[in-house]
């Protein structure tokens, strides 16, 4: 089934229900919101003359537009690309190149993009149309007639989603949209109930997973909001889901944690949020705590990868709550079990599926799965060996299905033959009241192989001696995990989605072994 059928539905159903919001105000209902989708549809298809299966690239900011483009792009068979707008202008023109698109849509907040950027993509794909939704182009696209529903076959390509690349270049997630409708459907199942009163709040990039909560609000006729920022902004959030209620999100780790300091100092609770989704990357156990303590039980947290969009588990709201469990603690410390849609095992390195407590590769088979790396078939075998999503995660299951994700497998850290997991020392030193981000990493080391060394952010006007340090690790873990060096660092390098790049600071920490 088209993904586009989702919105045609809600929008015959429920015609008058608010879709799209600016900050509080709304700007368009479902009817309207359908109708211009057709008709762009008609325009991408009739007056700029796309072929069904052709690709359209987003650059754009989060702006209410985005939505109405996906499902015109979808509506028309044609497979959307949407771009992080804080890319470099020529990692923009790798995608671009890569998925041999034939039409960008650039702008929406701040995102517009310099002369000298349009330039470089003209140059590089000279049958590029560039349109800027601002512009009286993009006017004209809507002005035309409507199209009826094209029709998708289910492993058609609804969304190619190109991968954060912390390592090499970026590759080509295939989503059909099969894939996404499952998705879409578990969210019901392992995450939250969403109801038409509900707002989804757009305050992470809707290029990436953000953008992909937008189809089980559709699907039951919610409200879309689009903050003034266009972004994140945290005082705005909470004024926001105050006069709103109802409002959900879906946040990265670093998200959550100044939503929590914002409200902290406010002192108003969580008053109007209904659910956090946050994952992405890790949540150390301390920064849960203190969020359910500020904000109350509104979080809920997934794991995934592009490669199975926001679906492999979760840990779902009543067991952030389940403070009598006996193993409570664990369980906030792993991320969940197994999303209803995806098999979910730990393999060793000969395939073989892992006991519980045993620490291997997480794979993972389902219908969230996607279909394979775009124009990449050595990736693409490679990762679905066998079969089964290669995740490149590591992590172990214990008896009762929940997983804990220890580290990606380039991450661990090999010394002296054994292996030490950066996010478990990681969580110690967080405990220190005075670091507020840390990242281990392993420097290559003549004897050992590699060793531990750790970047730390302290807290502003505070300071974390590494005396202090080295004491917190060895009461809590084995001494030759503890770091052999400390760097105090202003910031932890990141790319655009808040992802430590942990490939950078090993160089950092080979370049300065070297001198
Ligand atoms: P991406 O494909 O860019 O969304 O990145 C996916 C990767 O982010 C996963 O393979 C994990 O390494 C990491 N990740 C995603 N969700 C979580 C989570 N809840 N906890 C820890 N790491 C996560």
């Amino acid at each position: 089934m088209n993904l586009a059928h989702l919105l045609a539905r809600t929008a015959r159903v429920f015609p008058e229900r608010p879709a799209l919001l600016v900050g509080a105000r709304a700007i368009c209902s479902y009817s309207r919101l359908a109708r211009r989708v057709a008709t762009i549809a008609g325009g991408l298809r009739g007056r700029l003359g796309l072929q069904a299966g052709e690709r359209v690239a987003l650059l754009l900011g989060n702006c209410p537009q985005y939505l109405e483009l996906l499902y015109a792009i979808w509506h028309a068979g044609l497979v959307a690309v949407p771009i992080n707008g804080k890319l470099h202008a020529r990692e923009v023109a790798f995608i671009l190149e890569d998925s041999l698109a034939s039409l960008l849509f650039v702008g929406g907040g701040d995102a517009a993009p310099s002369p000298a950027a349009a330039a470089m993509w003209s140059a590089c794909m000279p049958r590029l149309r560039i349109i800027a939704v601002e512009d009286g182009d993009y006017r004209r696209l809507a002005a035309g007639e409507p199209l009826a529903v094209s029709v998708a076959a289910p492993d058609d390509i609804a969304w190619l989603f190109y991968t954060s690349g912390t390592t090499g270049r970026p590759k080509g997630v295939m989503l059909s949209h099969r894939n996404l409708l499952a998705m879409t459907l578990s969210y019901f199942a392992d995450v939250d109930q969403v109801e038409p009163a509900d707002s989804i709040l757009y305050a992470a990039p809707m290029s990436h997973g953000a953008g992909m909560y937008n189809f089980v609000h559709v699907l039951v006729g919610a409200r879309h909001v689009v903050p003034e920022s266009g972004g994140f902004d945290a005082a705005e959030i909470i004024e926001l889901a105050r006069s709103l209620r109802q409002v959900s999100l879906f946040a990265a780790p670093t998200m959550v944690r100044r939503l929590v300091d914002q409200a902290a100092a406010q002192g108003g609770g969580g008053d109007g949020i209904k659910t956090i989704v946050y994952g992405g990357g890790p949540m150390y156990l301390a920064d849960i705590q203190r969020a359910l303590t500020v904000l109350g039980n509104r979080l809920v947290q997934i794991y995934g990868q592009g490669e199975s969009p926001m679906t492999i588990t979760a840990l779902s709201r009543q067991h952030h709550a389940d403070r009598g469990h006996p193993r409570h603690l664990d369980r906030l410390a792993s991320v969940g079990v197994a999303h209803s849609v995806v098999e979910v095992i730990v393999a060793d390195a000969d395939g073989r599926s892992l006991p519980a407590g045993e620490i291997g590769e997480i794979w993972v088979r389902g219908e969230t799965v996607m279909q394979g790396y775009w124009h990449n078939p050595e990736a693409t075998a490679a990762t679905l060996r066998g079969g089964w999503l290669h995740t490149g995660d590591v992590g172990s299951l214990d008896s009762d299905g929940f997983l804990t994700l220890r580290d990606r497998n380039k991450d661990v850290i090999i010394s002296g033959g054994a292996n030490i997991y950066p996010r478990e020392v990681e969580e110690v030193l967080l405990q220190h009241p005075a670091v507020a981000e840390v990242a281990v990493v392993g420097r290559p080391n003549a004897e050992w192989g590699e060793e531990v060394v750790a970047f730390v952010v302290c807290r502003p006007e505070a300071s974390a001696p590494s005396g202090q340090l080295d004491r917190l690790c060895l009461q809590s873990i084995a001494r030759f995990k503890r770091p052999r060096e400390y760097f105090f660092v202003a910031e932890l390098p990141k790319n655009h989605y808040g992802k430590v790049l942990k490939t950078e600071l090993r160089r950092q920490c080979a370049e300065s072994g070297e001198n």
